[in-house]
Parts: C-alpha cells; sequence; structure tokens
C-alpha cells in the first residue's frame, strides 16, 4: 500500500490522481492532501477519502473546512510550512505535485529532502530553480518521475534499462505540441480572444493557468524548458512538434533513425498512474486507443512569429541562472492579468519579453536567489501592466 500526499487535491491533476487512488483502493491511500481556497471541493475528497491531514492555503478555509467535516478524523491545517510538511510526513510514500504554478516550489523540494517519490506535474517548480531541483534530486538519491504528458511519454521511450545511456544513443527529444485552440488563427483574429475562448483546449481537459499556457505556446516553452532539466539536454536537441491530435504524446528520435513514440488517448491518467506504478502498469480505465476512427496523425512546425513564447523559453534557457524564473513569473502575473481582462491575449506575449528584457540574471545559487528574481519579475510585470494606456 503506497501512501499518497497530494498537493493541490481539488484541481485538474488532483481530480485525475483520485479518480486513479478510487480504482485501486488496495495499491493507493490518500494520507495527505492540499488545496488553496476550494473549501467545498475538499470537504468532498475529505468524505470520501479520510485523509489525515489535509492544508489550505488560509486560516479562514481551513476553519470553514473544518466545520464543514466535523466528526471526521482529520488534522486540518494551514499555510505555507504546514504544505512543506505534509509532503514530509512519515505515512507518505509518493507525493504529487499538482500545486499551480510557483506555489508548488517549496512543498515539492520538500518531499524531495524527504526522499519521497516525487510525480512531478508541477513543471514551473523546475523551471525556475532547474538546477537546485535537479541537485537535489540527485542528493536525496530520489525517483523523480514526470508526469506532464509529453515527459512522461518521452520518459517512456527512453531505454530503460540502461540510465544516462539514452545520451548516446539519442539524438533529439521530439516534443509534441497541440498547438492549441488558435492554431490556425491570425495574429488579428488572436488580438481580441476572450478568455474563454482561450480555455478551450481542443482535446485535453485542464486547469485555467496550464490552458491560457497552451494557448500561446508557453505552456510548450516551460516543457521545453523542463524537458531540458529531466533529460540532461539543450533546447538544440529538442524539436517541438505541433501535432494537433494529442495522440502522440512525444518521442525519442535515436541515431539509428529510429523514432520511438508513446501514444494514447489524451487523459492524464495514463501518465499518473505510470508515475504511481513505474516500473509496473495499472489500469486505468482510459478507452483504449482505437487508431481506425483516430484516422490521421498530422504535424507541423510551430510558427514563432505567431507564438513567440515558445522562442522566450529557448532564450531564457540559453540565457540561464534567473532568466527563467523571471521568464515564469512575468507569464504567471500576466496570465492573470488576461485572465482578468486587464490585457489582450497577445499582449501576454509581449509582456513576458519586456520583462524578461529589462531583469537582470544572476547564477542560482541558492533558493532565495530564485525567490527574489520571482518577487522582482512579479513586480516589474504588474508595473508594466498597470501603467495606463497598455491596452
Ligand atoms: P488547477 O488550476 O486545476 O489546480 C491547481 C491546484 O493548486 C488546486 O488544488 C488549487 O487549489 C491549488 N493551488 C492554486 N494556487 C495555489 C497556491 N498559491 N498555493 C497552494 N495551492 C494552490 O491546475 P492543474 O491541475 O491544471 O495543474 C496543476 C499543475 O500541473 C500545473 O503546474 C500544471 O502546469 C501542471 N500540469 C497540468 C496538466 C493538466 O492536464 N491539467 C498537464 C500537465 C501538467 P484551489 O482549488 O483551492 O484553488
Ligand atoms: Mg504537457
Amino acid at each position: 500500500m503506497q501512501g499518497i500526499c497530494l498537493l493541490g487535491a481539488t484541481g485538474s491533476i488532483g481530480q485525475s490522481t483520485l479518480e486513479i487512488i478510487a480504482q485501486h483502493p488496495d495499491k493507493f491511500n490518500l494520507v495527505c492532501a492540499s488545496a488553496h481556497s476550494s473549501v467545498d471541493k475538499m470537504a468532498d475528497i475529505c468524505q470520501r477519502f479520510k485523509p489525515n491531514r489535509v492544508v489550505m492555503g488560509t486560516l479562514e478555509a481551513r476553519d470553514e473546512l473544518a466545520r464543514k467535516c466535523q466528526g471526521l478524523d482529520i488534522s486540518f491545517e494551514w499555510g505555507e510550512d504546514a504544505l512543506a510538511d505534509i509532503a514530509a510526513d512519515d505515512d507518505v510514500d509518493q507525493v504529487m505535485a499538482a500545486i499551480m504554478g510557483f506555489a508548488g516550489l517549496k512543498p515539492t523540494l520538500s518531499g524531495i529532502r524527504a526522499k519521497k517519490r516525487i510525480l512531478l506535474a508541477n513543471k514551473e517548480s523546475l523551471v525556475t530553480a532547474g538546477q537546485l531541483f535537479m541537485d537535489e534530486v540527485a542528493h536525496h538519491d530520489v525517483l523523480l518521475l514526470p508526469i506532464d504528458s509529453e515527459h512522461n511519454a518521452i520518459f517512456q521511450s527512453l531505454p530503460q534499462h540502461a540510465q544516462g545511456a539514452h545520451k548516446k544513443h539519442v539524438e533529439k527529444l521530439l516534443l509534441t505540441a497541440s498547438g492549441g485552440p488558435f492554431r490556425s488563427w491570425s495574429l488579428e483574429e488572436m488580438r481580441h480572444v476572450t478568455p474563454e475562448q482561450a480555455c478551450k483546449h481542443p482535446n485535453w481537459s485542464m486547469g485555467q493557468k496550464i490552458s491560457i499556457d497552451s494557448a500561446s505556446l508557453m505552456n510548450k516553452g516551460l516543457e521545453l524548458i523542463e524537458a531540458c532539466w529531466l533529460f540532461g539536454v539543450t533546447p538544440a536537441e529538442v524539436d517541438v512538434v505541433v501535432h494537433p491530435e494529442s495522440i502522440v504524446h512525444s518521442m525519442a528520435s535515436y541515431v539509428d533513425g529510429t523514432v520511438i513514440a508513446q501514444m494514447g488517448n489524451p487523459d492524464m491518467k495514463i501518465p499518473i498512474a505510470y508515475g504511481m506504478t513505474w516500473p509496473e502498469r495499472i489500469t486505468t480505465a482510459v478507452p483504449a486507443l482505437d487508431l481506425v476512427s483516430v484516422a490521421q496523425l498530422n504535424f507541423e512546425a510551430p510558427d514563432l512569429e505567431r507564438f513567440p513564447n515558445l522562442q522566450l523559453a529557448s532564450d531564457a534557457w540559453y540565457a540561464g541562472g534567473t532568466a527563467m524564473a523571471t521568464l515564469n513569473a512575468a507569464n504567471e502575473v500576466s496570465v492573470a492579468a488576461f485572465l482578468e481582462k486587464k490585457i489582450g491575449f497577445l499582449d501576454i506575449a509581449t509582456i513576458n519579453r519586456a520583462v524578461l528584457n529589462q531583469l537582470d540574471r544572476h547564477a542560482v545559487t541558492s533558493l532565495e536567489v530564485v525567490f527574489e528574481a520571482d518577487h522582482l519579475a512579479r513586480q516589474a510585470t504588474a508595473n508594466i501592466i498597470n501603467k495606463k494606456g497598455w491596452l
């Protein structure tokens, strides 16, 4: 029986993880869970799964949840320290890192330091603190399993028997991208899109922030950086391939001309279950892929002019140091502003670029440096957005 700490239980990845836990009660036990402010959703989770400890983002949310769950033998807690603490709980074997954004960094690191198996959905933590993050993983000899579907696919496509051997035999990683809802739209058409349109992903059902990131291709940019850290490569060794059907989740291209791909219906329960049971596999209740009804798989090159965020991510990687934390923070703030209809869709990339160019980058020598870069970039982005007459 594996004890699970589910960080971000009320989110999209959180819900899919709960489905896998519910399907396999003999294998998994929800020990700890967290949410930020979704009290009602968390109350349902408490009734259904009866975890030992639950952490909410604020004291008010904690108190309201405790009131709604009277009679249940659960420790209701709140705040950052409690969040880091549940990731290191003695009864936890695996930490599912599924908080949205930079807020996921500290609790994920806490799980790493406590030597838990880390199931990494929260790409922003790896993007912002990459070297430190990977150093901690190596230092604590932790099993880090990518949950992001593309990275999970690459993990599955690399030779499992010989750790590190892929460096010698793999020439390129092929990172697929659906292209999002505006794949074939002109810049002029994209200028006036609403958050509702941008959130409507053609293939995946996801949280708001990642849905906007998918539409702007920033998600692919973050994933490019994520792939570089996870698999020890540079952007030059990763080709982004637009594949609108989201059936091929990514690939590894070998020196002999072989390409190994992982395919499946677009449902996050597949990579989640794989991460939770690797090197075994379990059932997920996701329908098997019916290639005859899929009929066609299409591939095309990404358009960096219409989707400049992808180029920005590569630039930030080569700039190095805190540039990646700066870009991530700028993007989190500009996406939130777009969701609040303070800026237009195309402004997201324009603002991201302005902040990336404006701020100095520093070597990432400590976690404090990353937090400082994040803080400064959030301020700089807010300043740009609040400047009168931006729109
Ligand atoms: P959601 O927005 O659906 O859920 C986010 C979760 O994080 C919720 O439980 C939310 O709580 C919690 N949360 C939000 N802000 C904070 C905060 N400041 N502190 C603590 N907890 C917080 O996101 P997704 O599930 O879509 O994505 C989660 C992560 O997984 C992201 O990093 C995303 O990039 C990554 N990912 C997601 C995929 C997907 O298919 N959805 C695919 C691949 C990666 P509350 O409900 O209370 O707000
Ligand atoms: Mg992905």
